[in-house]
């Protein structure tokens, strides 16, 4: 019987206890396996939230977990009364939002089982917000389940995960990822290899990866990035082209669905009409979504660009392992002549300051720097021998 838990790549060893608790929820029973407070721990990618949503699953459905039936779906969805999914697009999560959320989830659950809150990024929480929380996952005797996901666990604060119940995640191997994507999505068996391989254990990627043409195109231009650094003309060029492609790609999946969610909220407040709702909240409302989205786009920009300079940093890591003597391994098979061509033309130690530079640039663009000046800056210094 297929299950909620099969999407879940690699993680056998948490599969177990998660159908557990579920198990044991359903009996009442006073066990130890099912807590009303858990968080999640996993490397980016190795599906921390696809895990937490497959439990909350299995809590409402009356199959364990079926993941064919009413419930599971709408949970999945979005769509199920007593299944919140929390997504944060900005940069913290604030006392004012968690203190939304407590409202919202402060009715008993509606079908009588369990009401299960899916936190995605509590690393995000404000220390407010995470004191409001905590006195939430204190309360005794509640039926709401708190799934709180986060890297690892030290970026959640020392009072909620003294409360909670740990799991952790691994990164998927190689093989679970491609098998994966091709006994899931039907992808062809060496596009699915090329996928595993350069997204390095992240799920989310390699599908997206495997089911776009365009996306792989994009990184394949990207790659070639190193290639183009004779001058530092060139260096600013490229600079320019990978924001451009970064940007490009992020604008692509956001515009879609910042279309949607206007639509949405105009349809909600009666578009087309006159009436009073759009004259008064509507055209508020609107503005408001429109400012998150603005908010959120420039964050997908963000991760876009860190993505390319991730790709970009699997390049010089290749060109590391040839220079040490390891060309087994690696992640950019595909270019195995360029790639061994570059390190037998540059000396192995600037090929480490390289790949420091890109941690460097990574680490400044989470700070919020202009984009473009810190691609130049990174792409004037791997331009030097
Ligand atoms: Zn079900």
């Amino acid at each position: 019987m297929s299950s909620v838990f099969d999407d879940l790549v690699g993680q056998e060893h948490i599969i177990d206890i998660l159908k557990g608790a579920a198990a044991a929820s359903r009996t009442g029973s006073d066990s130890q396996e099912m807590t009303h407070a858990w968080v999640l721990t996993g490397p980016p990618g190795s599906g921390r939230s696809s895990a937490a949503v497959a439990f909350a699953q299995a809590l409402i459905c009356p199959n364990q977990g079926c993941g064919a039936c009413n419930e599971c779906h709408s949970a999945a969805t979005g769509g199920h009364p007593d299944v919140e999914v929390t997504r944060t697009e900005g940069l913290s999560i604030k006392v004012e939002e968690i203190r939304d959320l407590l409202t919202r989830v402060a009715w008993a659950p509606s079908m009588g089982g369990w009401r299960v809150v899916v936190m995605e990024d509590a690393d995000r929480l404000t220390e407010s917000a995470a004191n409001a929380l905590l006195k939430a996952i204190e309360e005794p005797g509640t039926r709401t389940v708190w799934l709180l996901c986060a890297p690892t666990l030290h970026d959640v604060s020392p009072t909620i995960r003294s409360r909670c119940r740990h799991l952790q995640l691994r990164t998927p191997s190689l093989e679970a990822v491609t098998n994966f994507l091709i006994n899931r999505d039907h992808i062809a068996p060496s596009i699915a290899d090329f996928a595993a391989r350069v997204s390095q254990g992240h799920i989310g990627r390699a599908r997206y990866l495997a089911t776009n043409e365009s996306v792989r195109s994009n990184r394949k231009n990207i790659m070639q990035l190193p290639f183009q650094l004779g001058s530092l003309a060139a260096a600013y060029q490229a600079a320019q082209t990978l924001v451009d492609l970064a940007t490009t790609e992020a604008n692509v999946s956001s515009e879609k669905r910042d279309e949607k969610e206007i639509e949405k909220l105009q349809e909600a407040y009666g578009k087309g009409a006159t009436g009073r709702g759009m004259a008064t909240g509507g055209a508020k409302a609107v503005k408001e979504l429109e400012k998150e989205q603005k908010s959120r786009s420039t964050r997908m920009v963000r991760d876009s660009i860190d993505g390319a300079l991730l790709d970009i940093a699997t390049f010089y890591r290749d060109v590391m392992m040839v220079q040490s003597g390891n060309s087994e391994s690696m992640i950019n098979s595909d270019m195995r002549e360029q790639i061994e061509s570059y390190a037998a033309n540059s000396p192995s130690h600037s090929t480490i300051n390289k790949l420091n530079v890109i941690m460097v640039a990574r680490e400044t663009l989470s700070r919020n720097s202009a984009p473009l000046v810190t691609c130049e800056a990174l792409m004037s210094h791997l331009a030097r021998k």
